[in-house]
């Protein structure tokens, strides 16, 4: 298999592309925003995205650059409530 690339010859950035709908893209853990690339080394953001960029078929290339997991709601942030309006 050829060498990866380094995120730095590819304009590896936020905006534009993204690699969460990037056919080169595979994430072990769905849980996590970040994953890995066949083409770019090191971690990659799903929001993130490079000139190398590649459409994947069906849903996950659809998938809205904005798209994150849920995050579990801990401590205090998931006791506060709106206030309701009067
Ligand atoms: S090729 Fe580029 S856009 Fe596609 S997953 Fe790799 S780093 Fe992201």
């Amino acid at each position: 298999m050829a060498e990866k690339r380094t995120q730095a010859s590819v304009n590896y950035r936020l905006g534009g592309t993204h690699c969460g709908a990037c056919k080169h893209f595979y994430n072990e853990n769905e849980k996590t925003e970040t994953g890995e690339c066949r083409l770019v080394e090191g971690v990659i953001g799903e929001v993130l995205g490079c000139d190398l960029f590649e459409r994947a078929p069906g849903p996950k290339g659809n998938r809205p650059a904005n798209a994150q997991p849920q995050q579990p709601k801990t401590g205090m942030a998931g006791l506060v409530r709106k206030k309701s309006s009067y």
